[in-house]
């Protein structure tokens, strides 16, 4: 069938209300749940062959959160689809008010190849449990995760439900010609503005989950060991390939040494050439990436790491000291496994140069002061992160996930998620058993004072 018939079934799918049922929907969560459950080893030798990455990190890093957010939704859906009553004002007496969630209707979802399984299937999830139905164009770079997605998932469901439309650039810009009743992307902001132009074409409301450059601080109060244990986690799961990940350090000048001294200590359990390859450390998602990353790498900077082989895309976890926000490496959105450390010694100089720059998906906050974390959290906006912790905030469905500005709009996970994918109908409603003469003529000074009084 073509892509434009299936959009079509789909409309009328969604017309015929079935989606509209909560127990249809929880029924079909549980359905991708089983789907996945069933099929784990494939999927984890997909990603595998794609770039690498473990069981265990994959697992951690995806099936996790894609469990979770299937339960979590099965739990409260009955919940989160209710209606909401609200007070109403005085000058409707007498009258009830309330809000109905209520699904938007077919929903394209873009996904990015980074964690090409979460990316795509959280927001489909979302999605489904608000009762829409989903179009998922999946990320083309990581092929076999792309294709045991589509075989899986269209062999397991009709295609006026939820269908995967496999495929690169010129799949998504034809999906995006035609009429979604909401757009879900992630990937670059470059690609985010595209997205953006098309839908509006349409009208067609998106969320836009984007990259940037997400600053990591490190003050002298905080405990040095764990701060660096921490961050390395986080800066060289994926090796790097982590929207949220700390794309570079400004630590306090008195802390430097030291924190320094703590990552290599930490890092020194990674691998450090290629031939140490492990479960432990992914590749380079391809040599495009690859070749970008190596030529991001000033060798005079390089105080631990910097090691390379292009055949297997490998590239050591590498730290770059003595970085100014005037080098290279601070134009744009890192996205592999290289950290830059810059020193500050005044914390107004360092907020400054980051509110020069596109607002950040993530900061983090390395400190026991609470004076400095309040200041920082006061003075920088960004779209989310994490005090003497990185990445984990995405580990707790109840905080809201997405950027703010250049780095994105709208936010999903959990009910956030379900708020995304869902429409608030609001409405007034009234008995007959009373009706006031106050807004109908002829009008008056005397009705018009009575209307101050209610309204003023
Ligand atoms: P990308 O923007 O290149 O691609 C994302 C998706 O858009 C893919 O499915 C791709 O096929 C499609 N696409 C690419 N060019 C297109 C075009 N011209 N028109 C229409 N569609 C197009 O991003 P990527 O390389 O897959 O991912 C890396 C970026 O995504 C990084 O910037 C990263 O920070 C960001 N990202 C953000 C989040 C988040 O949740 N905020 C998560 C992961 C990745």
């Amino acid at each position: 069938m073509e892509t434009i018939d299936i959009i079509k079934s789909q409309n009328d799918f969604f017309n015929s209300n079935q989606t509209k049922d909560i127990g249809f929907r929880i029924k079909q969560l549980k359905k991708i749940k089983f789907l996945l459950k069933d099929n784990e080893k494939l999927l984890f030798k997909a990603i595998y062959k794609d770039f690498g990455k473990s069981k265990f990190e994959t697992y951690v890093s995806e099936f996790a959160l894609i469990y979770h957010e299937i339960n979590t939704a099965v739990k409260n859906l009955k919940k989160w689809s209710q209606f909401k009553k609200v007070g109403t004002s005085l000058v409707n007496f007498p009258a009830k008010s309330y809000i109905i969630p209520e699904p938007l209707g077919t929903i394209l979802v873009i996904g990015a190849w980074n964690y090409p399984y979460q990316l795509s299937l959280l927001p489909a999830i979302s999605a489904i449990a608000a009762g829409n139905t989903v179009v998922l164009k999946p990320s083309e770079l990581p092929l076999h995760t792309s294709n045991v997605m589509a075989t899986l998932i269209n062999n397991a469901f009709n295609s006026n439900y939820f269908y995967v439309k496999e495929g690169g650039i010129s799949v998504a810009t034809a999906l995006l010609e035609l009429r979604f009743d909401k757009i879900f992307f992630t990937g670059s902001s470059a690609v985010g503005r595209k997205i953006y132009l098309a839908a509006a074409k349409h009208l067609t409301p998106v969320t836009l989950e984007l990259g940037g450059k997400s600053p990591t601080f490190v003050f002298s109060d905080t405990d040095i060991k764990t701060t660096a244990k921490r961050i390395a986690w986080a800066k060289f799961l994926n090796a790097g390939q982590t929207c949220v990940a700390p794309d570079y350090i400004l630590v306090e000048q008195k802390a430097e040494e030291r924190f320094i001294h703590a990552l290599k200590e930490e890092l020194n359990k990674y691998p450090k050439k290629h031939q140490d390859f492990s479960d432990n450390y992914t590749q380079i998602i391809n040599t495009a990436n690859f070749d970008r990353l190596k030529d991001l790498i000033d060798n005079s900077t390089i105080c631990y790491g910097g090691s390379t082989d292009r055949n297997t895309r490998f590239i050591s976890p590498t730290i770059l000291k003595n970085v100014s926000f005037n080098d290279k490496i601070m134009e744009d959105e890192i996205f592999g496994p290289i950290l830059p450390i810059i020193i500050f010694t005044d914390i107004d100089l360092a907020i400054q140069e980051i509110k020069k720059r596109p607002k950040p998906l993530a900061c983090y906050i390395y400190s026991k002061n609470k004076e400095t974390i309040k200041k920082i959290l006061h003075e920088i906006s960004f779209g989310g992160g994490a005090i003497n912790e990185s990445i984990m905030q995405l580990s707790n469905s109840n905080l809201p996930f997405g950027g703010v500005g250049f780095s994105g709009m709208g936010s999903y996970h959990a009910k956030a998620g379900f708020d995304t994918f869902s429409h608030y109908k609001s409405i007034l409603h009234k008995p007959f058993w009373f009706e006031s003469s106050l807004k109908y003529a002829p009008y008056s000074n005397k009705k018009m004072n009575w209307i101050k009084r209610l309204m003023e």
